[in-house]
């Protein structure tokens, strides 16, 4: 079986949730990390990853600009105008960013079940964005497999380019299969540890037995989602970046075992 590579595909290295991001991304740096990905949920975090990029100008501190489905339902019908203010932000430095994210479709929020054509609206202006613009998208998804799917199949993204990380997979066989025939890989984080995660080890298991001429590098990219969905056994406890360890163990133990 191939090894995967230790790289955090999604973060959240904010200031709202650590006391010195920068000094934090030093310290990795000297880990034995590739590199890490720092995302953005709103317009102001997208800017504080634009600032830290400008001093940490390097391939190991990568970041991505997007507006948070949970922010798009926040702000209701004022998430238009928040999408524009995004859209504009992002062009204007689409020289040092590596992704479009965090964006996606959450049907599991508080009042999700009002917004659902909303979020829909936005996603779909994030995809069709991100195809112009030639960048891979970090997407979460919380029972909107389907919607994410489809959408992605009617923008239409070049199968030959890779698209971008559905970030926290939890989806069925079939989704993942959807989702790697377009040319994106399911991040694999802390829920894989969960006792309550036995139903997408089964469906990794699947994919990896499927794809059986594919390394775990063309499929999935680990991920920590840091702050949250520590890995056993640090669940609740503040995820950190150098976590990914924990879970690139654990999957390569139990993909060994079954
Ligand atoms: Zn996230």
């Amino acid at each position: 079986m191939s090894t995967i590579q230790l790289a955090d595909n999604h973060c959240h290295l904010l200031s709202k949730y650590y006391k010195d991001p920068e000094a934090k991304i030093y310290d990795l740096q000297e880990s034995d990390l590739k590199y890490i990905v720092s995302l953005g949920t709103d317009f102001l975090t997208n800017q504080e990853l634009l600032i830290l990029k400008q001093k940490i100008s390097n391939g190991f501190f990568k970041i991505g600009l997007g507006l948070h489905p949970e922010e798009v339902i926040n702000l209701g019908t004022l998430a238009t105008y928040e999408l524009e203010r995004i859209i504009h932000q992002i062009i204007q430095n689409i020289d040092i960013i590596d992704y479009i994210g965090e964006i996606g479709i959450d049907f599991k929020y508080t009042n999700a079940e009002q917004y659902k054509d909303l979020q829909i609206l936005v996603f779909q202006e994030f995809c069709k964005l991100a195809k112009q613009l030639q960048k891979p998208m970090s997407i979460h998804a919380r029972g909107s497999f389907q919607e994410i799917i489809d959408i992605i199949r009617s923008v239409g993204f070049d199968k030959n380019t890779f698209n971008g990380f559905l970030h926290c997979f939890t989806g069925s066989f079939e989704h993942g299969q959807a989702l790697i025939e377009n040319n994106f890989k399911l991040g694999i984080g802390g829920i894989i540890t969960y006792k309550s995660g036995a139903d997408l080890r089964d469906t990794v298991k699947k994919l990896v037995d499927y794809y059986s001429g594919s390394t775990l590098n063309d499929l999935f990219g680990l991920e920590t989602d840091s702050p949250f969905l520590s890995p056993e056994p640090y669940r609740n406890k503040t995820n950190s970046p150098e976590n990914v360890k924990i879970i690139a163990e654990y999957l390569t133990q139990f993909l060994s075992k079954s």
